[in-house]
């Protein structure tokens, strides 16, 4: 292909992911957004093909890896469930960080004697950052998806392990970029892969998200890089894009949670250790049924619903929003309070209730809903936990502490739905559950609410 044409077309496909993420900044747009992106990403990798002085001698090896990924990958995006989202995305990034230390690592051994200098340390860079993100990721992956605890974990020493791991990583690539060769890399990507491990695993449940939107920004400055090493211009756009708004993600992420970046990290070193009261089910709770919670909600006048996790998994948004038109026909002030990080993913909920057509303006944000808390008379807690556990402002040292949460003790009444007396996101008990003005209303939120419905239209 002519080469002022192909810079055209790769010149268009960055433009497609800088319009992608303008996108994607709304939910609005946010679909056309990813579309957008879509055709850049076609636009790039059908390119390839082209590049002015390219070789198709491993044409059919490329497709076929291709059709592989297509294979894997489009039905694992098809079949994945909206709560496990951030599991597919930790996964996806994992291996994008992977292939790109792979790549670099090719093309650094084909140059061999002739790599300049500012190829080898392009080189080391995507061989460090692109193992850590793929061991990294692969360890998030399995937290979140419960494969292995969601709790830190931390061991005697672990801050010098790692210590001593990064300077491992360090030190070979100074051994790299001073004699070269084969097995100092290959030394150097080891210590990487087992330093991306250690440095997730003191991190907790509730910051899994953050990591791995830390580690989708190191795949991106990654994939740069080897853009770099591999002369690709449209590489070097795409992977600073990633990199910088992952970098912006994970800031906003940490913000929400009240922590900073580091604490997110290493807190697990300093945190005292949880005190477990190992009666969880033994404790008195007040449970009622779903005429009980209707007839609280009857007599109310103004009902506050917080939802969170549970009302993703259970697929309840159309129903709460059922049950907030019928109290709002029966003249009860309902408003929903919205955590920020409450979900998986920043924003989850406004894009839920959006999908059962919430009205905007019955979504309120959690500074202006907490100090209406005092003259609520139920909160309806729908499938929440860690976002209105009170230990994140009474229990310093653990995972959450710091958190701004939803004030819902604040109100005349509790009410939980959830299935059970386990613990949120962040694997601590939330005392909230066990205070004389709550009452738990147990069964999945869907069939609950369902419930509360027809006992409310029975009243
Ligand atoms: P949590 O994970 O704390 O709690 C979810 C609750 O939902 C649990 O109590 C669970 O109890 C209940 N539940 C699960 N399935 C159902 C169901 N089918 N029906 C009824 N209840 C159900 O969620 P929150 O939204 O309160 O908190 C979000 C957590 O994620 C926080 O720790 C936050 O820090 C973290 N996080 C969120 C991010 C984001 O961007 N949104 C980013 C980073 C972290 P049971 O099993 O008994 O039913």
């Amino acid at each position: 292909m002519n080469r002022n044409l192909y810079d055209l077309l790769g010149l268009v496909a960055a433009v497609c992911f800088i319009m992608a993420l303008k996108g994607l900044s709304s939910p609005k747009s946010a679909r056309r957004g990813n579309i957008i992106g879509a055709v850049g990403a076609t636009i790039g990798t059908v390119l390839v093909f082209w590049a002015p002085g390219s070789s198709h001698k491993h044409l059919v090896l490329i497709l076929a890896a291709i059709a592989f990924g297509v294979l894997v990958g489009v039905p694992a995006a098809r079949r994945i469930q909206m709560t496990q989202m951030p599991q597919l995305v930790a996964l996806f990034n994992g291996v994008g960080g992977g292939a790109a230390a792979l790549v670099a690592t090719v093309e650094y051994l084909k140059l061999g004697n002739e790599a300049t200098t500012g190829e080898i340390l392009a080189t080391v860079f995507t061989v460090i950052v692109g193992c850590i993100s793929f061991s990294g990721s692969i360890i998030t992956f399995m937290k979140l998806q419960e494969l292995m605890t969601t709790r830190p974990v931390v061991f005697p020493g672990g801050r010098f392990v790692i210590a001593a791991t990064l300077a491992g990583v360090l030190g070979t690539a100074g051994w790299v970029i001073n004699s070269g060769g084969t097995s100092p890399l290959l030394i150097m990507g080891a210590l990487a892969l087992a330093f991306g491990v250690l440095f997730v695993l003191p991190v907790g449940g509730a910051d899994v998200p953050i990591v791995i939107s830390l580690l989708n920004a190191f795949t991106g400055l990654t994939v740069a890089a080897s853009g770099y090493v591999l002369q690709a211009t449209l590489l070097i756009v795409a992977g600073t894009l990633v990199g910088a708004s992952g970098t912006i993600l994970t800031r906003l992420m940490a913000a929400a949670m009240g922590r900073s970046l580091f604490g997110t990290l290493f807190g697990a070193f300093t945190a005292k250790p949880q005190e477990s009261t190992g009666a969880a089910e033994a404790r008195p709770v007040k449970s009622g049924s779903a005429d009980d919670v209707a007839i609280l909600l009857n007599y109310a006048q103004r009902v506050v619903i917080v939802p969170g996790f549970g009302l993703a998994v259970a697929q309840a948004q159309h129903t709460v929003r059922e049950l907030a038109d019928l109290l709002t026909s029966k003249g009860i002030d309902v408003a929903y309070g919205i955590h920020p990080v409450a979900g998986r993913m920043p924003g989850h909920m406004n894009v839920l209730l959006a999908e059962a057509n919430v009205p905007y303006e019955q979504l309120v944000e959690m500074e202006e809903v907490n100090p209406t808390f005092p003259q609520t008379d139920v909160v309806l807690v729908v499938g929440a936990n860690d976002v209105v556990n009170p230990a994140a402002k009474t229990t310093p040292g653990c995972p959450i502490y710091g958190m701004p949460i939803l004030d819902v003790a604040q109100a005349g009444n509790v009410i939980f739905l959830k299935r059970s007396m386990r613990p949120g996101f962040a694997g601590i008990e939330n005392e909230l559950l066990y205070d004389a003005k709550t009452t738990l209303l147990f069964g999945d939120a869907k069939e609950t609410l369902t419930k509360v419905v027809s006992s409310l239209k029975a009243l």
